[in-house]
């Protein structure tokens, strides 16, 4: 290593910068929110500086650097474009052995200041050494993504419950086996959706099972999964997958997502594909229960979002009912996510104010639909399910006063590399999904804003990346 790394106490003490533009400026406001005695040198200050002054967030000197101006400062940042004046900082701090750093000039600095990721008490500070702060940032923005955003919290909470477990666990790898386990299971999980004291209840009855007291139950987690392109889960959904001992999932679930999985962990089809009910809603409530009820860390997966046309509502409650501890993770809805990928805005300022999602699905054999809702101008109508009832809502909603010529889509398998778009209008798209022989999951979108996709179809457009590519143009219709 060329360098120490080090984490520095400046809470309280003077620290001085260099120079007050806006490099002066970003320096001034790191060292503050470490919470030191900030002190700016500058012949005059730059506006950022000239407010933080106003509100007395730092202290000002207006005049040349001198190095009298070090007396008392635990560190120095220079940050003038003039590179005498950095020069003379860094040798008056040099003499008296005070560290300091030269914005960009690594010649001029006694330590670097690495790329951060702040989430107090946890710092993660990437350095290259100098050779590419570029790449630090890089490496940063990964790490971002890797670490959420209360993982501070997490750290609160094991210092709190330290000192006991260190007495509990005389044994130096029994204690780390445990440590691990918490911070990276339902514990962890609870601290990050806000739920602090069932954290701390969680630990506690971790440390009283160590004691062989009562088995924990569960959690299960209900995440919504998407439309089918692993691209587009939730950071959070990912690392929930990853915990699982179980997951269960319906023909939504793209392969690829389910295969995130841990490789031990059990996978349990329950599908639902329409006519074909894999397992009853009301079984698969008690399956959930009972497997929560085994200790095991389950996952159901779902597609789009939970909580859309997803009977979230229903499983959960089932679980609520029943005191299994439980978390729902918002995915993509179709809506969003399809119409996304097939290039169709759902609103736009001159089409349509407001979107509406409905079901198609067949109550009792028939479509019961709101088609006075359905039919309201400037707005676009989002169909889930309703490619077995497209004849019948087209018709309904031409019946209601819609214009036959309303444009109108059906995408199959949206988002994924199996996408199909058949365009039409009102009259004419029922038919022309049937003679292109569209499979569910399709949904349907009505409404002037599809004409748009003529103009901002991306995804797959140029008919090379996609499975379907090649016939995927002559199935497609103009409006
Ligand atoms: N909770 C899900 C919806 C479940 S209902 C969500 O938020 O998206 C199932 C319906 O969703 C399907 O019949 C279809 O209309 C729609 N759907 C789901 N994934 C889709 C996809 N990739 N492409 C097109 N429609 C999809």
């Amino acid at each position: 290593m060329d360098y120490l790394p080090i984490f520095m106490a400046v809470r309280g003490r003077k620290c001085l910068v260099v120079g007050a533009g806006a490099v002066g400026a970003r320096k001034a406001d790191m060292l503050r929110e470490c919470g030191a005695r900030v002190v700016v040198v500058a012949p005059a200050l730059g506006e950022t500086l000239a407010q933080r002054l106003f509100r007395g967030e730092i202290e000002y000197i207006a005049a040349r650097f001198a190095p009298h101006h070090l007396d008392g400062a635990v560190v120095v940042i220079a940050a003038t474009d003039d590179r005498e004046v950095n020069r003379s900082v860094f040798e008056a701090a040099s003499a008296c052995t005070i560290p300091v750093n030269v914005v960009d000039d690594p010649a001029l600095c006694s330590f670097i200041l690495p790329a951060v990721v702040d989430r107090s008490p946890v710092l993660v500070a990437v350095s290259t050494g100098g050779a590419s702060p570029v790449l630090s940032r890089m490496l940063r923005a990964r790490l971002e993504k890797l670490v959420p955003p209360a993982f501070g919290r997490l750290a609160v909470l094991a210092s709190r419950f330290r000192e006991r477990v260190k007495a509990h666990f005389s044994d130096g790898a029994q204690r780390r086996v445990f440590w691990e386990k918490v911070l990276s299971g339902p514990a962890a999980e609870m601290v990050f959706a806000g739920q602090e004291a069932a954290a701390e209840r969680e630990v506690e009855s971790a440390l009283s099972e160590s004691f062989g007291g009562a088995a924990r139950i569960g959690p299960v987690y209900l995440i919504g999964a998407g439309p089918g392109n692993p691209d587009l889960l939730t950071l959070r959904a990912l690392r929930l997958i990853q915990q699982a001992d179980v997951v269960l999932y319906d023909h939504l679930a793209a392969s690829e997502i389910v295969g995130l999985a841990r490789r031990d962990a059990q996978r349990v089809y329950v599908g639902k594909e329409s006519g074909n009910h894999a397992l009853p809603q009301e079984d698969l409530n008690q399956l959930l229960v009972s497997l929560a009820r085994e200790g095991k860390c389950v996952v159901r997966l779902k597609g789009g979002d939970p909580f859309i046309f997803g009977r979230g509502g229903e499983e959960i409650e089932a679980l609520a009912a029943q005191g299994v501890p439980f978390q729902v993770v918002p995915g993509i809805t179709s809506a969003s996510g399809v119409s996304c990928y097939a290039g169709i805005p759902l609103t736009h300022r001159d089409y349509a104010q407001s979107c509406l999602f409905v079901t198609g699905h067949r109550k009792d054999g028939v479509v019961d639909l709101d088609w006075q809702a359905l039919t309201r101008p400037q707005q676009t109508v989002v169909i889930y399910m309703g490619l077995g009832t497209l004849g019948q809502i087209c018709a309904g909603m031409i019946r209601h006063g819609a214009r036959p010529t309303m444009p109108a889509a059906v995408v199959q398998q949206g988002t994924t590399e199996h996408q199909r778009v058949v365009i039409g209008d009102l009259a004419n798209l029922p038919q022309r999904v049937t003679e292109s022989g569209l499979k569910p999951p399709a949904l349907v979108i009505v409404g002037e804003v599809v004409q748009l996709r003529e103009r901002l179809a991306w995804f797959g457009a140029d008919g090379a990346s996609l499975a379907t590519g090649a016939n995927r143009r002559s199935e497609e219709f103009a409006a």
